[in-house]
């Protein structure tokens, strides 16, 4: 699978976890309140949004314009093997600290892809590799790695990096 590949939403093989696991609050974006760990009214027993095709006019653009990068076919499918919240709903639990913790995770690596595209030198481009091994480790992810990922810290390393990048993008 290509980084592309890996990164963008594959909602067919999700178990709508981007209605489930993240708290919204009510706004301009979203109708109303949702508390974390907790699925979405607008949610079927399917795992299947009924205003889906409305959610702009209906109030809720947030979600239309809402980018897992890939973290939400990962959990389901690598982490989870399949299993759905859906179906069990003890995973409920687990998939939302594994899902917040990924799509943290491949929001970062989205990042780091843009950043690949400018013309890096030699130092900056280790960099890069190296804070793409700590997001992407050799061994892949699993739930108990998520969640002793020190995935602040490495966010924090990623961000200072990318802003050190400035003077590729300054006119
Ligand atoms: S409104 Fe639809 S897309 Fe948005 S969280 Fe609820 S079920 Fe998911």
């Amino acid at each position: 699978m290509t980084e592309a590949d890996l990164l963008r939403a594959d909602c067919t093989r999700c178990a709508a976890l981007c209605c489930m696991a993240p708290a919204f609050d009510k706004s301009p974006s979203f109708g109303f309140d949702k508390p974390p760990e907790t699925p979405c009214s607008n949610l079927d027993g399917e795992g299947r949004c009924v205003i889906h095709a409305d959610l702009a006019t209906k109030g809720f653009a947030g979600c239309a314009a809402y980018d897992c990068h890939g973290a939400g076919q990962r959990v389901t499918q690598e982490i989870f093997a399949g299993r759905s919240w859906l179906a069990e709903p003890q995973l409920k639990a687990p998939m939302t600290r594994a899902f917040m913790a990924m799509r943290r995770i491949h929001e970062l690596l989205a990042m780091l892809k843009a950043a690949q595209a400018l013309p890096l030198d030699d130092s900056e481009r280790q960099a890069l590799t190296a804070l793409h091994d700590r997001l992407q480790p050799s061994g892949g992810w699993s739930e108990a790695a998520l969640s002793g990922a020190p995935i602040d810290d490495i966010a924090a390393h990623t961000h200072e990096f990318l802003r050190s990048l400035r003077r590729h993008v300054s006119p």
